[in-house]
């Protein structure tokens, strides 16, 4: 596995790998690397010649400075778990090779911006833009895998791809889960003993609350939701919604027109996990 610091450096041998007619699938990460990143990195091998990783914590999408100086970083034990899963290349720049210049952009994706995580982390999706445009510039991968654990991102990725013409395929891979049920996130480091004990009460709550679709209405299952996980000490629901999953705008009945996704953001102490589940009707 070969490591690139330099973003020059990772395009010259992107376009050697081109160039031999072989097919490059990329997987960005910010790093603490977990099974649900390594889900994305094996069904890139399995659909092109070379996979490529990135990693980087990219400030501009952290709304909350604290966040960011938390955000766990352990890039040689990383390498390791690339290396050892069979990713070939590795992209891992420092800030000053991804921002020689302030990025001042400004993206509008309409809807899929201005909802949810959007809404509750102002400048997040114009920060992931950023670097998401930046680093497939860079790496000019052929497919480029994220999971549907940040439901709202792949949209706007996809968004932002067709918006900018970009000649990437977006695969979206699906959440993968702890025994418990709670979604993987290098953010679980960061709970205590017991709001990780509390936590999968996230996904109970969201999983129990597909079984009432016939049952109840959009609104009650929403308050279903909510009261569930608030009832445990450590958690608390910042916002739950049932959407659109194209548009994203919140169903108001389950005969509302095309599929739909219950989104949730929690706050677990100081810190906040999001999940996702879709509602088969
Ligand atoms: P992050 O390092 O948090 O920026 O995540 C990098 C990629 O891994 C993103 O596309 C995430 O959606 C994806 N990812 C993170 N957690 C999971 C999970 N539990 N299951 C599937 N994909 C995930």
């Amino acid at each position: 596995m070969i490591v690139v610091e330099k973003a020059a450096e990772l395009t010259a041998k992107v376009k050697e790998i081109k160039q031999q007619g072989l097919k490059v699938g990329f997987v960005p990460t910010m790093g603490a690397l977990h099974m649900g990143h390594i889900s994305l990195i094996k069904k890139s091998i399995a659909e092109n010649d070379v996979t490529i990783a990135s990693i980087f914590v990219n400030p501009t999408q952290f709304n909350d400075k604290q966040d960011l100086a938390n955000y766990p970083r352990m890039l040689d034990k990383d390498l390791k778990i690339l290396e050892e899963n069979g990713c070939n290349l590795v992209f891992a720049p420092s800030e000053a090779e991804m921002y020689p210049e302030t990025d001042t952009r400004i993206f509008d994706f309409g809807n899929l911006d201005k909802v949810m995580e959007g809404k509750h982390r102002p400048g997040h999706f114009n920060g992931v833009a950023q670097i998401v445009s930046k680093l497939f510039a860079v790496v000019n991968p052929h497919n480029a895998y994220f999971g549907e654990k940040d439901f709202q991102q792949v949209a706007i990725i996809k968004k932002m791809v067709a918006v900018l013409n970009l000649d990437v395929h977006i695969v979206s891979c699906p959440i993968v889960r702890e025994t418990d049920g709670l979604a993987m996130s290098s953010r679980n480091l960061l709970l205590s003993k017991v709001q990780r004990e509390q936590a999968p009460a996230i996904y109970k709550a969201l999983n129990e609350s597909t079984k009432f679709i016939n049952s109840k209405s959009v609104e009650d299952v929403k308050k279903f939701v909510v009261e569930a996980i608030n009832n445990n000490s450590e958690l608390e629901v910042e916002y739950f919604d049932i959407v659109n999953d194209l548009s994203l705008e919140s169903i108001t009945s389950w005969t509302d027109p095309g599929n739909k996704a219950g989104c949730i953001a929690v706050k677990v102490g100081k810190i906040r996990l999001i999940d996702n589940i879709r509602y088969n009707l």
